[in-house]
């Protein structure tokens, strides 16, 4: 699949896309992206400086939602392949106003199928000459199946069983997608992943947080009482395996990928912590002492582990990064951001 010409990406301006998108021109040198995004709050264009001035990336503010604009990107640029970021991704907002979760998830990723369908497609099953590797990558994430107790890990085989509105629209997506290929006969492959850490990631999200307000000597507030444990996956790590997964994945195919780095959420509060008075030491005390217990989360799932077997034994990938160095690379990046003010 390596003679993609036209990939349209996603949600290009958050967190993952913006990672992915300098990662994929660099590596692949013979195709251009066209970089749909809202710009909703989660979006920023200065995460995409690195491209700023590479005429292989182009960006078009707008809704995946918007069917008109989806099917005129389609034509004017004749897309040959998708990686579909686009979401809105944070689980507490989902909680408090699950309305836009619904409709980009859901709905934005259906216009998405539906496009691909009717550009690559000519019926059920018949690719369009010259459409025959045009693909359609489906990013998700491992919170669709829900939680697990204290052992096991999630594979490919895992049932869905989402607990939040975030996870249950993502979970509605990637059946869509699933159901394109069996329908239709869709080139698609879809990736599940664990929480993910590293440059770039919105300010709302945990380890940001947790550099943010230590830095302002705030509270940092922990769910419950710290014990939920999440995987982390370096970006970067992630970036490559979609890159492996968009290329090489088998049709029709999902693959989770996990960073085999299981911590509760105090544990990793604290490692971030450590890493801050190594460097950016306080005058007095530690900034461990910040460390503030807050009412958990409702529907709070305990346990996120990923059994990344397949796509390792399948496509060569597993995570190279150590929590350590990826957390030191994360931490210095926030702390330069916000001691600069930068948004
Ligand atoms: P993010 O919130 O940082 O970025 C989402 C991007 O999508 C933003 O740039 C936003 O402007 C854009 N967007 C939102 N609604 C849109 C719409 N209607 N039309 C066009 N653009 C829109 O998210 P992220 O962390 O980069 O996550 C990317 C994908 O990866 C999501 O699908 C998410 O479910 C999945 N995922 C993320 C993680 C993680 O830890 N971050 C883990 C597993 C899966």
């Amino acid at each position: 699949f390596n003679e993609y010409r036209t990939i349209l990406v996603t949600g290009g301006a958050g967190f993952i896309g913006s990672n992915f998108i300098p990662f994929y021109l660099k590596n692949n040198s013979n195709v251009r992206i066209i970089n749909l995004d809202k710009l909703t709050y989660a979006g920023n264009l200065d995460n995409l400086k690195e491209v700023a001035n590479d005429s292989r990336h182009l960006f078009v503010q707008g809704d995946i939602c918007n069917k008109e604009l989806v099917n005129k990107i389609f034509e004017e640029y004749n897309i040959d392949g998708i990686v579909h970021f686009a979401a809105e991704s944070h689980v507490d907002n989902s909680i408090e106003d699950p309305q836009n979760f619904i409709k980009t998830n859901i709905e934005g990723t259906f216009v998405l199928l539906e496009a691909a369908r009717k550009y690559w497609m000519n019926s059920p099953f018949q690719v369009r000459k010259g459409m025959e590797h045009a693909r359609f990558h489906h990013i998700s994430t491992d919170e669709v199946f829900g939680s697990l107790g204290a052992t096991g890990y999630f594979t490919e085989d895992s049932s869905y069983a989402p607990n939040s509105p975030y996870s249950a629209s993502k979970a509605s997506s990637d059946f869509l997608v699933r159901s394109y290929f069996h329908t239709y006969g869709l080139n698609v492959v879809t990736s599940n992943c664990s929480n993910n850490y590293g440059l770039k990631q919105h300010d709302e999200k945990l380890i940001p947080t947790i550099i943010r307000k230590a830095l302002n000597e705030e509270e940092i507030p922990i769910y419950g009482n710290g014990s939920n444990i999440r995987d982390w996956l370096y970006v970067m790590d992630h970036c490559k395996g979609i890159s492996k997964v968009f290329q090489k994945g088998r049709s029709g195919e999902t693959y989770v990928l996990g960073g085999n780095n299981e911590l509760s959420s105090l544990k990793i509060s604290k490692e971030v912590c450590v890493i801050l008075d190594n460097h950016v030491p306080k005058s007095k005390g530690s900034y461990l002492e910040q460390i503030t217990f807050v009412s958990d989360r409702p529907g709070h799932d305990f346990r996120y582990a990923i059994d990344s077997s397949k796509i390792k034994n399948e496509l060569g990938w597993f995570p190279k990064e150590s929590l350590d160095s990826g957390l030191e690379r994360t931490v210095s990046w926030y702390v330069d951001k916000y001691r600069k003010g930068r948004k």
